[in-house]
């Protein structure tokens, strides 16, 4: 048997797993039911068991205690730092599950369904995709995620990257700057990208983290809500009744896009009403909702002008961008006809091209160490990660490379997700934010670096306490807010020689790499003084909560009904 690697859409709402078949064609793996996608939902049973997916969805309206979904929010954020109420659903009888751990249950489903299934092969490596926005931390919680499913992560890549490899490969087109318009169940984002011969450029990204289909659904269900409530002034819904009818609405959302009209057929408690709605009723209802996504559209685009990137094809990508009204307005504003190829697909598609390429690359590396040609020493952080487990790299992959060549030889130019400052003090005593690194800087070569000046604010000052944010601010000086403390992620403590005068003259320079890792040097230039720091990636788990919680996975049993 050959060996097959996956690529896994890991969606907020829906996951998808694809892999290149011996035909060289990247497809869709179905899950247990037959289905091509999966919710990343989670049922935790009063008995220990758990279901994943569409039983879940289902058994939470039976019961929305036990029920977990939209882990992806929160993935990255240590247990303690989320907020009361999530913190609350997040923990299922006396364990508190990290939102990894979580996304981790997804996986092991995925992987379920294809150790069961009749492809013959286990799902061992993977390449697993992520939100253009995500910063370093949430990247690493992803790949934690994998690891606890018993994944071995090759790479790690952005969605909307994925995307635009899947519709290069289909399409044979490789000349074109791109909108990739994603529009999920809980997340917007917008990406403009750019592919030539020589080059695959993430222009610019932009988003919402907090809009997406499940908002659409939200005003279907006060519809229906209102409707049912004329009809039966003193019902009162439970909570169940409440999941029921979200669940009812997104159906109803969905009908809507092949059909002018729908009738809900409510029934509560005994208590019926059958509303009519319209796709113009809808559509009224979610018109600011669009908006939304416009707006930002809109910003994006202009940025990508003021770069000299002007789009000539719109990609949709997300299951919501099935929605007429998507295509019809982005067609209306911009006057190209979106391209709608696999919209919940082609994430994972492009997933599974990569898991090639990254096989592949894995391949080679083990190739040139056996030979000599390479030595251990030389290798960068990204092979010596690629290669943790270099045994697995034995097998013969079912398909090659060269089926990919259109893609291959591409340069990938990513841009930077986040920007990156200082804390400074102003003339006028006030703490503002001098930020270094802009959000979507393009990383040409893999990094870029920004310097800055500041003055020692005290005559034979001892010490300089570099602190550094991260944020997703566009102005390059901004005042500093108290929430900002959340945005610190490090800090670089530069020892001063004595008697300097106040004033004296100190340049930071921040250096971030294609791997979100950011580096900070300070210089004092009196005397040239210096130091420097990694800022290292808060709230990971350690490799003891790694290991409680494999062995916590091991006690849970993923069934397939309860
Ligand atoms: P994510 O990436 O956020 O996990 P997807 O890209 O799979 O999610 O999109 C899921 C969203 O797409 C859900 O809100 C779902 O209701 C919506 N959706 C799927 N199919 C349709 C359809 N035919 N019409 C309208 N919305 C749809
Ligand atoms: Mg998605």
């Amino acid at each position: 048997m050959e060996k097959i690697v996956f690529g896994i859409d890991l969606g907020t709402t829906y996951s998808a797993v694809s892999y290149v078949d011996s035909y060289d064609k990247p497809v869709i793996m179905k899950n247990r039911s037959g289905k091509d996608i999966t919710p990343s939902a989670i049922y935790f049973s009063k008995e220990g068991n758990i279901v994943v997916g569409q039983v879940a969805k289902e058994e939470a309206d039976m019961d929305p205690t036990g029920y977990v979904e939209f882990f992806k929010r929160y993935m990255g954020t240590p247990f303690e730092e989320l907020p009361d109420s999530v913190k609350k659903k997040f923990t299922i009888g006396t364990k508190e599950y990290r939102p990894e751990e979580l996304s981790s249950l997804v996986l092991k489903e995925l992987k379920r369904s294809v150790d069961e299934s009749s492809l013959g092969v286990k799902m061992e490596q993977v390449v697993i995709t992520v939100p253009a926005y995500f910063n370093e931390a949430q990247r690493l919680a992803t790949k934690t995620a994998g690891e606890l499913a018993g994944l071995q992560v090759l790479e790690i890549i952005k969605e909307p990257l994925a995307a635009a490899f899947d519709y290069t490969q289909n399409s044979g087109d490789d000349n074109r700057t791109f909108l990739i318009y994603d529009l999920g169940g809980g997340t917007f984002d917008a990406t403009v990208m750019s592919i030539s011969e020589q080059e695959v450029i993430e222009v610019a990204s932009e988003g919402d983290s907090q809009l997406g289909g499940k908002d659409w659904d939200q005003r279907i269900f006060e519809f229906l809500y209102e409707k049912f409530i004329e009809e039966h002034p003193d019902y009162v819904f439970s909570p169940g009744d409440e999941k029921q009818l979200l669940l009812k609405a997104e159906e109803i959302k969905v009908r809507l896009t092949n059909s002018e009209t729908t009738k809900a057929k409510l029934n509560f408690d005994g208590k019926k009403s059958q509303p009519v709605i319209t796709r113009q009723d809808f559509e009224e209802l979610t018109v600011d909702l669009l908006e939304r996504t416009l707006d930002i559209t809109d910003e994006l685009i202009n940025n990508s002008k003021a770069k000299g990137f002007k789009i000539d094809a719109i990609l949709l990508v997300g299951g919501s961008t099935r929605m007429l009204m998507i295509k019809e307005a982005l067609q209306s504003k911009y006057g190209l006809e979106p391209k709608t190829h696999d919209p919940d697909q082609a994430v994972a598609k492009g997933a599974a091209i990569w898991a090639v390429f990254a096989y592949t690359k894995g391949q080679k590396i083990v190739e040139k160490l056996a030979s000599g040609e390479l030595h251990e020493d030389s290798l960068t952080k990204e092979q010596k990660e690629l290669l943790k487990n270099k045994d697995s790299f034995g097998e013969k992959l079912n398909t090659s490379v060269a089926s990919f060549s259109n893609l291959s030889d591409k340069e990938i130019v990513t841009a930077a997700t986040k920007t990156y400052g200082v804390k400074m003090i102003d003339k006028n005593d006030r703490p503002i934010i001098v930020n270094i690194i802009m959000k979507n800087t393009p990383l040409s070569g893999g990094y870029v670096t920004g310097k800055s000046k500041c003055y020692t604010l005290a005559d034979s000052q001892e010490l300089v306490e570099m602190k550094i944010y991260e944020s997703d601010e566009t102005e390059e000086v901004v005042n500093y807010k108290d929430f900002m403390v959340e945005q610190l992620v490090g800090q670089v403590d530069l020892g001063l020689p004595v008697g300097l005068p106040k004033g004296s003259p100190l340049e930071v320079t921040l250096t971030l790499n294609d791997q979100g890792i950011i580096n900070a040097y300070a210089k004092e230039e009196t005397h040239g003084r210096d130091a420097s720091a990694e800022i290292h990636i808060k709230g990971l788990m350690t490799e003891k909560e790694m290991s409680d919680a494999v062995a916590h996975m091991n006690t849970l049993n993923i069934v397939d009904e309860i």
